[in-house]
């Protein structure tokens, strides 16, 4: 029998419904074609694409968990917290992700006024005009936005001159409680994992202190395999993962077949020697 951790699993993309460019049935039509065995949708801080993404991944013979991405604050930076395997019909996670995506045009509106005084007018219609969610309006739609008017050549671009700290465009903003966001996931029967652990800038001892609080409050998985990680950043989570006994997840984190360097299914596998995240619907 193969080893459990060998199984081609994608648990991190968005589709439509957050910022993703592909549909829900897209998406699933891509994760089976590059041979992905077990699939998450995880839009940012929204359902609203489950029950299309579990059907469409039934007609395909891909197995599937509900899945979603919450923002948090955690020590005033921005944390993205997985949820895997919840019930997406729980009015908990529901209610909690309504007030969670609420400040977003407000938000929206602030990076707007911001980039006008900067001299790029037009920045909320235009990224609205992006976000298949009005819902949902987020950074990455003013990034296709810059794209489109020619201030960048691509969002990555943008993500190092614009809409992040101390550069135009961005509005600091206080999303979910961590606790919170755990209790959700919790409460609708799924596991709480961080996302993409190395792309936060925090030092060591707070990184230990994100990883205690997370693992005291009923945090399960650590993202180990992601498209955020260097090979190094690989083994590096990994040990981390055994330390603290965390289960192990893989996910591309795939948003657009140009902007993602990632695609569906095609990171390396788990190392053998780690626990996945997926035993725990096995
Ligand atoms: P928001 O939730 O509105 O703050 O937007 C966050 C999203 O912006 C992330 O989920 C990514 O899709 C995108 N993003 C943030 N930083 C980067 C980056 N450095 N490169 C590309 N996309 C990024
Ligand atoms: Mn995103
Ligand atoms: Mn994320
Ligand atoms: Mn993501």
């Amino acid at each position: 029998m193969s080893s459990l951790s060998a199984v081609n699993a994608d648990l991190h993309c968005h589709s439509v419904v957050s910022d993703g460019t592909l549909t829900p049935e897209q998406l699933a039509q891509r994760a089976h074609a590059n041979g992905v065995k077990l699939w998450s949708l995880t839009d940012h801080d929204e359902l609203g694409g489950q029950e299309r993404a579990k059907e469409a991944a039934a007609a395909l013979n891909m197995n599937y968990l509900a899945g979603v991405e919450i923002s948090v604050t955690w020590l005033g930076q921005t944390i993205h917290i997985v949820g895997l395997g919840i019930d997406p019909q729980d009015s908990g996670i529901l209610d909690g992700l309504r007030r969670t995506r609420e400040g977003r045009s407000g938000r929206a509106k602030q990076m707007s006024e911001q980039l006008l005084k900067a001299g790029i007018p037009g920045a909320y219609e235009g990224a609205l005009h992006y976000a298949g969610n009005h819902d949902l309006i987020s950074r990455t739609h003013f990034a296709r936005f810059l794209v489109e008017r020619g201030v960048c050549k691509d969002t990555e671009q943008v993500f190092k001159n614009y809409l992040v700290e101390d550069k135009p465009g961005h509005v600091p903003h206080c999303w979910a409680n961590l606790d919170e966001a755990i209790g959700w996931i919790k409460s609708a029967g799924g596991v709480a994992v961080i996302a993409h652990p190395g792309r936060y800038k925090l030092n060591l001892m707070q990184r230990d202190q994100l990883f205690e609080y997370f693992k005291d409050h009923g945090g399960l998985g650590l993202e180990v395999i992601t498209g955020s990680h260097s090979p190094d950043q690989y083994q590096e989570y990994g040990k981390i993962a055994q330390q603290y006994g965390f289960l192990a997840s893989r996910g591309s984190d795939f948003h657009d077949p140009s902007e993602s360097h990632i695609d569906l299914g095609t990171l390396p596998l788990l190392p053998e020697h780690l626990t996945p995240v997926w035993s725990m619907f096995h």
